[in-house]
């Protein structure tokens, strides 16, 4: 490793194995969902959408605005349940195999610089020459091929939060008229660019707030990439003829060799360590090879480490599902009864009632109608009283998509029906022939007139 004030260059080697290559094809498809997600419609909406400027959220075709902040808050506490829950039972593994950070650096960036650079070996020797022809041919070409992937990231990342039809407009219309979308887009390029050309395995190590929750979230039940030690140890090479005294692990530091953070998972469980497994493919290799059983280092518990007991869940594992089920049944149940309209109405105020001249006595009212469809919604409002009836002020029939309107009418009913000086009103808001949101409002009138 090269010393550059304080912070060691990671240099680490290739092991291509079993779960390397488990990985590899699980990133590249996850890489391919990644950026095919803006492009892929359901309901005419974009996969997935977080509009925030717009305060426009679509998921899977749903499209969720302001008002539906109450589903938004759930989802945050079923997605922390469940990365809580899930981190309790799988360690780190999220971070190593399917988080993005990982596949890009790992998968991606990495994998260009080998193929430019050479194996780790070349690579820290090209670092340590003088600038020659070729180091400069190499490092151009590498950091070129770094900006315009970053570039691309970029514009994918953009397409998440504006829209991928915003974003194609952004690219084929001159750059004079989407100046605020073009700095965004660079800004994006070279914050990527950064990350994974110098910032890399920092991110995980040190910035990435979930990284730093591991202490918490781990206990001795918790899957993590781990180091037999009752096995290893005492680490050492024995010699022919020789009495061989050592455990397992022959210390041929293949496993430090090829972390992508730098350590050593024969020191115990690390913060810094992001289970990508690649140090169970080598040490499985040296294993293989000296003909001893693979997994000197496994997928395991602290506990099935100290005791050789198999993998068991435990109560918190039981006490956290629960909550994560009764909050999921919740979320469903919600978008279940979730309506294409939202209406509100409410009794203008300081006005009380009219009695009118053919016997009917009538309440004004102000309304507000919120579409939260991608598509017009024509509609009606009708009384469930078939005696009471509604006269708009200024008639309005249909909510444009995604936005609102509103209404002010009168709800006109006989006097002869009032028993009370305050009744219950209820409308239906009708859409073809379904009805899409029901509403109760206060009627005032003096009884029995
Ligand atoms: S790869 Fe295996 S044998 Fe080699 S040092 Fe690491 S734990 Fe020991
Ligand atoms: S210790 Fe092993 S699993 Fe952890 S980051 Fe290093 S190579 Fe990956």
């Amino acid at each position: 490793m090269q010393e550059s004030k304080g912070r060691e260059w990671i240099y680490p080697k290739l092991v291509k194995g079993k779960l390397y290559r488990y990985r590899d094809a699980l990133s590249w498809s996850l890489l391919f969902l990644l950026f095919a997600g803006p492009f892929i419609k359901v309901n005419g909406e974009q996969l997935l959408l977080l509009d925030v400027l717009n305060a426009k959220f679509v998921f899977a075709g749903l499209v969720f605005q302001p008002q539906d902040f109450y589903l938004f808050v759930l989802a945050m506490l079923i997605f922390i349940v469940f990365i809580v829950l899930f981190t309790a039972v799988f360690g780190r593994v999220w971070c190593g195999w399917a988080c993005p950070q990982t596949i890009f650096m790992e998968m991606v960036f990495r994998k260009i610089e080998r193929w430019i650079e050479g194996d780790a070996v070349r690579q820290k020797k090209l670092d340590q020459s003088p600038l020659t022809v070729e180091k400069i041919l190499k490092k151009g070409a590498k950091h070129t091929i770094f900006l315009l992937i970053s570039f691309l990231i970029a514009n994918i990342f953009l397409a998440y939060i504006i829209g991928s039809d915003a974003l194609l407009t952004i690219i084929r219309e001159p750059v004079s008229q989407h100046l605020a979308g073009f700095i965004a887009i660079l800004i994006f390029t070279l914050v990527f660019y950064g990350v994974f050309a110098y910032v890399r395995e920092i991110v995980c190590t040190v910035i990435c707030p979930y990284g730093r929750l591991q202490g918490v979230l781990l206990d001795k039940k918790s899957m993590i990439v781990g180091y037999d030690y009752g096995r290893g140890e005492p680490r050492g090479k024995f010699r022919k003829n020789q009495e061989n005294v050592y455990g397992d692990c022959v210390d041929c530091g293949l496993c430090v060799q090829v972390c992508p953070t730098g350590i050593d998972i024969r020191n115990g469980t690390q913060l810094e360590c992001i289970n990508c497994t690649l140090c169970i493919d080598a040490c499985d290799m040296v294993m293989d090879k000296l003909q001893r059983p693979r997994r000197l280092i496994g997928f395991k518990s602290e506990e099935e480490i100290e005791t050789g007991k198999p993998f068991k869940l435990g109560k918190r594992i039981y006490g956290y599902s629960a909550v994560l089920l009764v909050l999921i049944s919740v979320l469903a149940f919600m978008l279940i009864r979730r309506t294409d309209i939202e209406a509100t109405v409410l009794r203008a105020g300081g006005t009380l009632y009219q009695l009118r001249d053919d016997k009917t006595v009538s309440n004004l009212y102000n309304a507000e109608l919120i579409n939260k469809t991608n598509h017009t919604i024509r509609f009606d409002i009708t009384p469930e009283e078939p005696s009471a009836k509604i006269a708009y002020i200024r008639k309005i029939d249909s909510v444009p998509q995604g936005g609102s309107i509103k209404l002010t009418f009168f709800i006109i009913q006989p006097q002869a029906n009032i028993a009370t000086y305050k009744s219950t009103v209820r409308l239906n808001v009708v859409s073809g022939n379904k009805v899409v949101d029901r509403i109760e409002t206060v009627f005032i009138a003096p009884p029995n007139l």
